[in-house]
């Protein structure tokens, strides 16, 4: 059996899932898994294709002190005992930079020119590139693809591209370059299969997950989203707080002596859903709190959903369709309804009971625009890019090139 071989490797944890080739290209499902607690109480998790665990084991903590390490574990279990040895190996890679704006077969030369790029996604850039580097030490034939999540956003014209500011930043790399792109991706290629003549019009798609933002999509292309620079901007997340006058960045400095690390920090761990409510980063929690700050972190995230749809909508000139998407977006029945009152103004409408259904058409007979909830799927967008650079490239038949 072909197999394929997803990584998502973060700053703890590594996720993985496998892929079967089948027939006419079509991808399969067979491992999903993931090693957490790199360097504090590491331990692999998988489960099969029907979803039942197939692994759960705890390692000490100097079996697997690094992204490397996890990596290294993984694989041997992949291959050792289950016996898989894939094709190719895709992986998610936070940036492209300003020049990528599609995946890439990856050799020395672009390891390199990903390298560059570390600077400007620091949390995550290095965690993306430790497994690529060991692969390609451990097995230099195994063809590995980088899929980025700034590559759907280059399509931005300059406009979208600039912060008004001096250009040799702009230059040098300070753009708004948007993320979540592999999930909008994704989204944008479903529609064309559950809604084709809306995919070619103009949608929001709003991705709310643990990280949220929002990308304004006209024929299937990112003309504009709510993130830029980095993954901070936008929306209000978990921990991150979303668009923020930078003068509130030079207070923390000036008037709480805080470090670039800490504000960093701050930035990334402390403010959003956490900062705000108190309670927790978790949307679930803040469902079930009766506090009244789980309230105000609530209205903020939804109200602000609202306001960047109307920014999205003008960067648009209009509306023809809304999407959510991501952990909240897919599950909570509750945001939606809250969001899609928000949208009332550009023509939104809800149908309650397919709402509270998760169904995938939540808009009702009364909407001017139709309003969906489309599961995302980022692995398999990584997985289906991972197959074609694999049959697109010139070279020697894949299957000799095994890991074996
Ligand atoms: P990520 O992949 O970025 O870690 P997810 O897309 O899994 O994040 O989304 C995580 C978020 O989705 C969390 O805030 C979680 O509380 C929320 N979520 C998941 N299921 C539900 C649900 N049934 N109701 C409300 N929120 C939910």
């Amino acid at each position: 059996m072909d197999t394929i071989l997803v990584v998502n490797a973060g700053s703890s944890s590594v996720k993985f899932q496998v892929y079967s080739v089948e027939g006419e290209g079509r991808l399969r499902r067979q491992i999903k898994g993931q090693i957490d607690g790199i360097g504090s109480r590491p331990r692999l998790r998988a489960s099969g294709a029907n979803g039942d665990p197939i692994a759960d084991r705890a390692y000490p903590i100097e079996a697997i002190p690094d992204v490397p390490a996890a990596m290294g574990t993984a694989g041997e279990w992949l291959r050792n005992e289950l016996r898989i040895h894939p094709i190719a190996v895709g992986h998610r890679v936070v940036h492209g930079g300003p020049d990528y704006d599609r995946p890439v077969l990856i050799d020395h030369g672009v390891v390199a020119r990903l390298e560059r790029f570390v600077t400007l996604a620091p949390l995550h850039q290095p965690h993306n590139l430790a497994p690529i580097r060991s692969i390609l030490a451990g097995f230099p034939t195994l063809p590995q693809v980088a899929c980025f999540d700034t590559a759907f956003h280059r399509t931005h014209s300059p406009l979208a591209d600039h912060y008004a500011i001096p250009h040799q930043l702009h230059a040098e790399g300070v753009r708004r370059y948007g993320f979540h792109g592999l999930s909008y991706e994704y989204v944008a290629s479903a529609l064309t299969q559950i809604a084709p003549e809306i995919a070619k019009r103009r949608v929001i798609v709003a991705h709310l997950g643990s990280g949220a933002s929002m990308c304004a999509m006209n024929q299937g292309r990112s003309v504009e989203s709510t993130m830029g620079f980095t993954a901070l901007d936008g929306l209000p997340m978990g921990t991150r707080p979303g668009q923020l006058d930078p003068g509130v960045v030079l207070y923390l400095i000036s008037e709480k002596g805080m470090s670039a690390a800490n504000v960093q920090n701050f930035l990334y761990r402390d403010c959003g859903l956490k900062g705000l409510s108190g309670v927790s980063n978790d949307m679930r929690e803040l469902e079930a709190s009766v506090d009244p700050k789980a309230k105000l972190a609530i209205d903020y995230f939804v109200y602000r959903i609202g306001l960047n749809a109307g920014m999205l909508a003008a960067a648009l000139q209009g509306l023809d369709a809304f999407v959510f998407t991501a952990g909240i977006g897919e599950n909570s029945a509750n945001i939606r309804a809250r969001v899609v009152e928000q949208l009332g103004w550009l023509g939104g409408a809800l149908d309650p009971a397919e709402n509270s259904r998760n169904s995938r058409l939540i808009s009702g007979s009364d909407s001017r625009i139709p309003i969906y909830v489309v599961p995302t799927d980022e692995e398999l967008m990584i997985a289906k890019h991972t197959l074609s650079l694999l049959m697109t490239r010139p070279t020697t038949n894949p299957r000799q090139e095994r890991v074996s």
